[in-house]
Parts: C-alpha cells; structure tokens; sequence
C-alpha cells in the first residue's frame, strides 16, 4: 500500500492509538486527531478510571504490534472469579483450567499512555490533542475540526480516514447520514458507577488481587477488579429504575442513607472496606451502556473501527480487546489491498465477528449477575473441562474460546458454543454431580454434533 498524503485517524483511544503505532511502524504517515487533551499531562476526572480486563485477543494484538514489553507490568493476573454471596462466604471459580488460561486487570488509561508514548515515538505519526472532528464535507474531501482550547474552527483536506472515534462518534453520525444508512443503539435500562476499594493503611490489597471479584445479586451485581497500586476499581452495575424494589436502582438511591443502606444490605463484606463509598456515589457519573449495529461502517474513504462500528456492554470484558483485535485486522487488509479494497473487505470479515460478541456480552451480564450462583451453571463449568480434556479438538468452552483463544473468531465460538451448550444441557438434565455423567453418551453428542477445530 502506498498513499502520498497522511491517513488521517480521528479518537486516539486504545483503538486509534493501537492503529497509529501499526502503521506508523511501516512509515505510513499518520495524523491523529484527539478531542481531549493530552492524558499523559491532564488527570482522568473521578470516577472515570476504568480498569478492564485485557485478554488472548488483545494480548495477541499488542504483541502483533511490538507494544507487550510495555504494557506488561501494568497487567494483573486475574485466574478466576471470587463469588461473595450475602453471608461473606466465598467460592474461587477459576476461567480455565490450563496455566496461560488467564485474563489480566489493567488500567485503559496507564495502558492508553503507553500506546500514545509508542505512536508519538514513531516519525511518520503525529497527534494532534485537544482537537475534535464533528463533521466532514464529503464533496471537499474535508474534515471539520475544532481546536478545544482556542474554540476556533479549521477545515483540514483528508484521503482516507479512520474513524476510532468511540461509541459517540461524530463520523459514524455524519457517515450514515451521507449513506442514508443506519445505526441502531440499544441503551442497557441497566447504568454503572465505578467506586474505590483503597488498599490497607499498610499498601496491602484487602481482597485477593487474583481474582475478579463478583457480588451477584439476581437482577444486578457488584465487581472489583485489581489495580497495580493494592486498590480495587469497583463497579456497581444496577437498573436506573426498579418498580418493585425502587431503592435497588440508581434512581432509588438518592442520598447517603439509602446509599448506606443497600451497601449494606447486599454487599456488606465490600462496604465494610469502602471508607467513601457514599460520597464517592454521589459524586462519580453514573454511566450508560449500549450496543450499537449500524449497517454501514464504510464509504472507501472512511472506515469505521472499535466503538465508533461496534460499541457493545462490558459484560464479556471484550469491547476493547474487540478493537484490538479489528486494528490487526486492518492493517493486515491494508498490506494486502488498496485501501478503498481493504476497508471494503474490513467491513465484511469484522462484522459477523463483532455481531457475535456483541451478543454473547449482553448474555454474559446474565451469567455474571445470576447463574453464575446456580449449582447447575457450576456442574455445566466442571463438565466443560472434562469434556475439553477429553475432546480438546472439538469441544473448548465458550468463555475459553472468547478469552484465551484469539485464532478462533468470536463468531465461530458463538456458533460452536450454541451446540456445546445443548450438549450440556442433555447431559446435565437429570444430574446433579459429575459422576452422573454418561460420558459415553458425550462423546457420541460431541462426534454428531462438532466438527474438529481446524
Ligand atoms: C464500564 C466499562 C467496562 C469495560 N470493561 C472492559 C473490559 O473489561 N475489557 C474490554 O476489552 N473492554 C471493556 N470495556 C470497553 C472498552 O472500554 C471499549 O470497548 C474501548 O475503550 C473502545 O476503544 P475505542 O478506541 O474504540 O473507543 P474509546 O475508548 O471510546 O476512544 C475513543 C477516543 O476518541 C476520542 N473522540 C471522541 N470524539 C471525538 C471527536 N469528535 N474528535 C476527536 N476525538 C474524539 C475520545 O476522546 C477517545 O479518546 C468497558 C467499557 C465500560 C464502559
């Protein structure tokens, strides 16, 4: 691929960030425009310091991308869940079963610094902060810029663009418009509020750091995931509006005592090492969550990618590795392809892929929040295992094949997924145990009904 002017790339998100280090590696001169100033010099606003859980997809991107040394002692290592119920008690539920089955805490903003810092190192990119773009005149072939600081307008001449503007974005708005397209947002009636559980008085992490931790409660759940410093990022996820019980809902909680109160009532063991947890509830955002389709992420000048295509709920913990995974992919496209072909042919392999996911994020929240409680979801888990040992060609969990197993597409574990979880259904129906088990039976099921891995 050759092109003689800049590509141009709006959001330097982990997307757009992750995309400007690829090709600003093959001396494509690259030109990032970021709404927000420079992250590395301004502080996150509070209740904004989302850490997520990094993965095989992502891992495997950043690796592709010469970036793993860096981001690596940001990361900890999550193996499992830890499930608290009401009475304190814990249960450790681990991912996989194989050493390198684990996914991996990481702050987005210490692991976006360490992708701008590799992207600004290389000659060919330039970043531009504190710049937005709201619109784009397609008969001019012009972006439609405003400096954020000086509230000035500028007009900018682009060829390509690379839309990594997130889950808002402007271009994607202004794309459809053009292509008379159309973008659904499905807005989750559920909200999250991010909270801190500090680490001791001695630097100590006051939970297991290896684990995420889940609080499931039936219709909403809490999680804390570890940071590097001993703190935990925890997050509450709840309906903004509960008609039965309305002070099990954002709206409900309306001032400190009924914060207090619910803390207390459903998640003790964590408020009790929660100092701020009522003033950091009313003062940190409470967020939305949606899952956006939208029919067309291209023009062949434009390209959509990451959240600007495809945002999705977080509960599969994918959204971003999901981008990563989009940025290798396109810059594959381009090496092999002119660039109106390879965005062309981006759109066509990522969609099904980012269809999939976003599906299995949405059932993931109900695993997450309720059966993950349910002694058959557990016996489900046990029997995945020994199926997969037993089959390790033909039957890897679904949860596997999302987390730890990038050369399987998401829509293939989707689609393989389905007919292992009918599997276990059958098997699982009259049985209590793992003992109960006709394996004889599983592995006919499993021949019938899986094909080999290839
Ligand atoms: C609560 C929560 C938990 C999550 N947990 C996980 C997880 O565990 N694992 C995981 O993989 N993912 C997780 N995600 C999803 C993940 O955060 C996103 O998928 C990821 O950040 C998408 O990256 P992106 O670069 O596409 O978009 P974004 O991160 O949204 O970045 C977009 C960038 O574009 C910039 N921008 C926006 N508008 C403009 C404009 N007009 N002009 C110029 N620049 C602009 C923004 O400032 C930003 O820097 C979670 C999300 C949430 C909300």
């Amino acid at each position: 691929m050759s092109i003689d002017s800049p590509l141009t790339i709006t959001g330097a998100g982990p997307a757009g960030s992750l995309m400007a280090v690829l090709l600003g590696k093959k001396n494509i001169p690259v030109r990032v425009i970021e709404r927000r100033p420079d992250p590395r010099k301004h502080q996150e606003s509070a209740g904004r310091s989302i850490n997520l859980a990094l993965a095989d997809r992502g891992i495997h991107a950043l690796k592709q991308a010469g970036v793993f040394e860096s981001v690596a002692p940001l990361m900890v290592p999550m193996p499992g869940r830890c499930i608290h119920d009401l009475n304190g008690q814990t249960q450790f539920i681990p991912y996989g079963q194989h050493n390198d089955e684990v996914i991996y805490s990481i702050s987005r903003n210490e692991l976006n610094n360490v992708l701008l810092t590799h992207a600004e190192q290389l000659p060919s990119v330039q970043i531009q902060f504190s710049t937005s773009c709201n619109d784009i005149n397609f008969e001019k072939k012009e972006l439609l810029l405003e400096d954020e600081i000086l509230r000035r307008q500028i007009k900018l001449p682009f060829s390509f663009l690379i839309a990594a503007d997130g889950a808002n974005s402007p271009i994607r708005k202004s794309l459809t418009a053009r292509l008379q397209s159309e973008t659904s947002i499905n807005i989750l009636p559920h909200g999250y509020k991010e909270l801190t559980l500090p680490a001791s008085a001695t630097g100590q992490y006051q939970l297991d750091p290896h684990a995420l931790h889940i609080w499931p409660r039936g219709g909403f759940m809490l999680i804390a995931l570890p940071n590097i410093d001993g703190s935990f990022t925890v997050t509450l996820f709840l309906p903004f509006e509960n008609s039965i019980t309305a002070q099990d809902s954002f709206n409900g909680l309306k001032n400190k005592e009924h914060i207090k109160h619910f803390f207390h009532k459903h998640f003790p063991d964590a408020a009790a090492l929660m100092p701020n947890l009522a003033d950091e509830f009313m003062t940190h955002p409470t967020g939305k969550m949606s899952t956006i389709h939208t029919s067309t992420w291209t023009d062949q000048r434009i390209v959509l990618i990451g959240d600007a295509a495809h945002a999705i709920v977080p509960f599969h913990g994918q959204g971003m590795n999901c981008a990563f995974e989009d940025c290798i992919e396109l810059d594959q496209l381009m090496q092999q392809h002119d660039l109106m072909s390879a965005f062309t042919q981006f759109e066509q392999l990522r969609r099904p892929n980012s269809q999939a996911i976003a599906t299995m994020a949405l059932e993931n929240y109900i695993e997450m929040r309720d059966t993950v409680r349910h002694s058959k979801f557990q016996l489900q888990k046990a029997l995945s295992f020994k199926l997969e040992n037993l089959h390790p060609k033909q039957f890897i969990p679904r949860y596997s094949m999302v987390m730890f197993h990038h050369e399987i597409s998401y829509a293939t574990a989707f689609h393989r997924g389905q007919i292992q979880q009918s599997i276990l259904n059958e098997l699982t129906q009259d049985a209590e145990t793992l003992d109960q088990i006709n394996l004889d039976r599983a592995t006919a099921l499993i021949h019938s009904k899986l094909p080999p891995l290839s």
